[in-house]
């Protein structure tokens, strides 16, 4: 078992973990019981949850996606976009507008 990184917020480790598990690469998230945790745990990273691969052998492989993965979950975040129906700005990453539901199609440029 290898650990690929650890990160205090649960929610993106387990992103990872099911990105990772679509592609056949068995994980396994330590620490995962402490998901929840508050206070001093922020600052200490030895609790965080940690995604791992279970077979060492993945490791670059896993590795590789989660790279991919990155690159394009935070270019898309950077981006804002109006919404068409109600022109409230959504994350570039959203596919629905927060607010009213629209579909998000393409960026609109704001005024
Ligand atoms: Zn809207």
């Amino acid at each position: 078992m290898k650990e690929l990184f650890r990160e205090f917020d649960f929610t993106k480790v387990g992103y990872y973990q099911s990105v990772l598990e679509s592609q056949g690469i068995k994980t396994f998230i330590k620490n995962r019981d402490l998901a929840g945790l508050a206070g001093e745990a922020a600052i200490m990273p030895d609790v965080w949850p940690a995604l791992c691969v279970v077979e060492d052998a993945d490791y670059e492989r896993a590795m590789q996606e989660i790279r991919e993965n990155i690159s394009y979950n935070e270019a898309r975040v950077d981006i804002e976009v109006s919404c068409p129906a109600c022109s409230e700005l959504n994350p570039g990453n959203f596919d629905l507008c927060w607010s009213c539901g629209a579909t998000i199609a393409e960026p609109v440029a704001t005024e």
